[in-house]
């Protein structure tokens, strides 16, 4: 199994000098079994560059699945620039938490008039939109997937992606380390060799009730899960590329003394995981 990275940032899209070395577009993460079947974990700005990607590699048509954590906008916003949309050979199959309302009606939204030229129902592709339980397990294709529910203002989950005898937790927008209840993200990742984490704030920003974890308390979490790798992901929009070069330092340290094996890494566009 392999993870590319599309989409790094968190909130809202941040192109700029500042961030040209992590990236300026939103969460957005490509999977790969050996047999290249494609998971796509979010659909945040990230995944336009990913469909100009798989447009240009494509030989035939183009089938894969896409596990949505939430519908905040920097996880779905990706959604109607996605160029394998717009080919009716293209078959896509969405999962996302359950809501109170179908999650056709809530994903189409955003692109309805007069928001977007192009309503949901129009687009070419083949879309099938599943609920994702909020405790749950599904296989997509070749890759097993289980579902938890964080501790966040909408309705978020993490998701353990295993293939290939390998496994990869994507727990991003959690603030379950500061929630008082126990953490499911622990249990979820328990294990994984792979663990990417929301890391959106450091201690002396961290802000109460909005919904992310900070750098210490994920690798709090990994070392208590015994991950192999830590993933430090949704980088706060005003964090700059030389802010999160520091910051990966000092997270490796952390790391050294709290799990000495432990191997931290910042996310940036285009990073590039064997697992
Ligand atoms: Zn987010
Ligand atoms: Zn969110």
């Amino acid at each position: 199994m392999r993870a590319r990275f599309w989409g790094t940032r968190g909130s809202i899209p941040t192109p700029g000098q500042r961030t040209v070395r992590y990236g300026g577009n939103t969460a957005c993460v490509e999977v790969r079994d050996a047999r290249g079947s494609i998971l796509v974990l979010d659909a945040g700005t990230g995944l336009r560059e990913l469909g100009l990607h798989l447009a240009q590699k494509a030989n035939g048509p183009l089938s894969l699945e896409m596990f949505l954590s939430h519908l905040h906008w920097d996880h779905i916003q990706g959604i109607p620039f996605f160029r394998p949309a717009y080919d009716p050979r293209t078959a896509i199959r969405i999962h996302a938490p359950a809501h109170a309302h179908p999650l056709k009606d809530l994903l189409g939204i955003g692109m309805d008039d007069p928001f977007f030229p192009v309503d949901l129902d129009a687009i070419p592709a083949r879309l099938d939109i599943e609920e994702m339980p909020h405790d749950g397990v599904r296989d997509a294709g070749p890759f097993h997937v289980r579902s938890t529910l964080l501790y966040h203002p909408a309705p978020a989950l993490a998701y353990r992606v295993e293939a290939d005898g390998r496994s990869l937790v994507y727990a991003t927008d959690t603030e379950d380390p500061f929630s008082g209840r126990e953490n499911p993200v622990i249990a979820l990742a328990s294990g994984a060799d792979c663990l990417i984490h929301d890391a959106q704030y450091q201690d002396d920003d961290y802000k109460k009730g909005w919904g992310h974890s900070t750098i210490a308390s994920a690798v709090d979490v990994a070392a208590r899960a015994g991950v192999r790798r830590l993933v430090l992901y949704h980088h706060d929009p005003d964090r700059s590329d030389d802010a999160l070069d520091e910051i990966g330092k000092r997270a490796q340290e952390l790391a050294r003394e709290r799990a000495g094996d432990l191997e931290v890494l910042v996310a940036y566009e285009g990073m590039e995981l064997a697992l």
